[in-house]
């Protein structure tokens, strides 16, 4: 019988003892930020009750998860049957206190790298391919032989709960391109993987839980218009740069061994870096909510690539893979209408209304409007393991920000 007296800390809800992501929180006293696990709808900060956790409290007495990040999967493995032991304990150990979510801040809790984006959704990718460039193959050739991906900008990925200000860009125009604040905001419900472990390049798929610390959810922001007027020959730059939300909270990947997945066979034959023995996806279930609406529940287990080969594919020109790197799966779209992982789709390219719960339609985004992303996977014994939401409120473009 645990001592923590909260009825959203069971198993069969997602933040129960089977999962403990970590993550930062901030009460704004002389304290500062510090290293949690939420349980509940509680966070837990470590250090005070360092004592139960011998050395590895070094690893979670700081103002981030950067060291944790930095230390090896073993540790984070001895840490987490700490945790568990501490938080299914029947005694609350000495130093420890419970602060509800509603008093704390939880900033961004670690440092991002290097930031990757990829497009493993092959329902997505022909989805896109089939609205973007309707005369042609939606697949192009390389996209069934390497996980397509782009380094993105790492120094605006924003913590889930930050407001996202409409984007200002150029976009296809006649006889010349117009420029203003985007009229076709978009989300991507997308999987992010938090890397850890020693600096490594060339890491064989059968390694990726060495190098992989744990999982966020990612709303990849995109502003259609602009990135369909620059994106060839070079790829997304401005529409996608402006912002990307992560969940305030990393779920370890060790929470998620139940959760595993076959990926589907691609039918041909793997160049041999990213052939894994036996490929694992996860079976994440997301739902994406438009001011309140359930829009579109897409499933993780759709993608084509896995993590480990996208990190394979990642590393495999000797670029470094380094604790606090983010890579993120790409939109996470399935077979149906109600599993398209973005507007651009749902909407088929602007043509089609979605309606909301309140009675209004969309197809892009509106000023005010707020999106939610939450996911859910199987646990042990029947648990439900929790992906803490990525949420984010779109705010009017700012035109004091625009100089001229
Ligand atoms: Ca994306």
């Amino acid at each position: 019988m645990t001592w923590i007296p909260d009825p959203a800390f069971a198993k069969d809800l997602p933040f129960g003892p089977q999962t403990l992501p970590y993550g930062v929180v901030d009460t704004g006293d002389a304290q500062g930020p510090r290293v949690a696990v939420r349980v509940g709808d509680h966070a837990l900060p470590l250090a005070p009750f360092g004592d139960e956790l011998g050395d590895l409290v070094d690893l979670v007495s700081g103002s981030s998860l950067d060291p944790l990040l930095a230390a090896s999967r073993v540790e984070w493995s001895a840490l987490r049957a700490r945790l568990m032991d501490v938080v299914n304990g029947s005694g609350k150990p000495p130093g420890a206190s419970l602060l509800p979510l509603t008093d704390v801040r939880t900033p961004l809790p670690f440092t991002v790298g290097d930031y990757v984006d990829f497009y493993s959704s092959r329902y997505h990718a022909e989805n896109v391919g089939r609205i973007m460039r309707p005369d042609s193959e939606p697949l192009l050739p390389n996209w069934t032989h390497l996980p397509v991906g782009y380094h993105g900008r790492a120094g605006t990925v924003v913590v889930s709960g930050t407001d996202v200000v409409r984007p200002h860009g150029q976009r296809r125009g006649s006889p010349l391109p117009q420029f203003g604040p985007s009229g076709r905001l978009d989300v991507e419900a997308e999987v992010g993987f938090v890397c850890g472990g020693p600096v490594a390049r060339r890491v064989p798929t059968s390694n990726a839980p060495e190098h992989i610390f744990g999982v966020v959810l990612v709303n990849d922001w995109s502003a259609r218009d602009i990135q369909g007027w620059e994106y060839q020959p070079l790829g997304p730059f401005l529409g996608k740069s402006f912002a990307t939300s992560v969940s305030a909270w990393v779920t370890p990947l060790e929470a998620l061994t139940v959760a595993r997945t076959p990926v589907p066979d691609p039918g041909h034959p793997r160049v041999d870096y990213l052939v894994e023995d036996s490929p694992w996806g996860l079976d994440l279930r997301l739902a994406v909510e438009w001011n309140g609406t359930v829009v579109s529940r897409p499933n993780f287990a759709d993608m084509s690539y896995s993590c480990a080969q996208q990190l394979a594919h990642m590393t495999v020109n000797g670029a470094t893979v380094r604790p606090g790197d983010l890579f993120a799966s790409g939109t996470v779209s399935g077979p149906s209408v109600e599993h398209r992982g973005c507007f651009l789709e749902l909407s088929w390219g602007g043509r089609e209304k979605i309606k909301l719960s309140d009675g209004s339609t969309r197809t892009f985004l509106e000023d005010g409007d707020t999106v939610v992303i939450t996911a859910t996977a199987p646990g042990e014994d029947g648990s439900v393991v929790g992906i803490a939401e990525v949420t984010g409120t779109v705010l009017p473009a700012d035109f004091a920000d625009v100089g001229g």
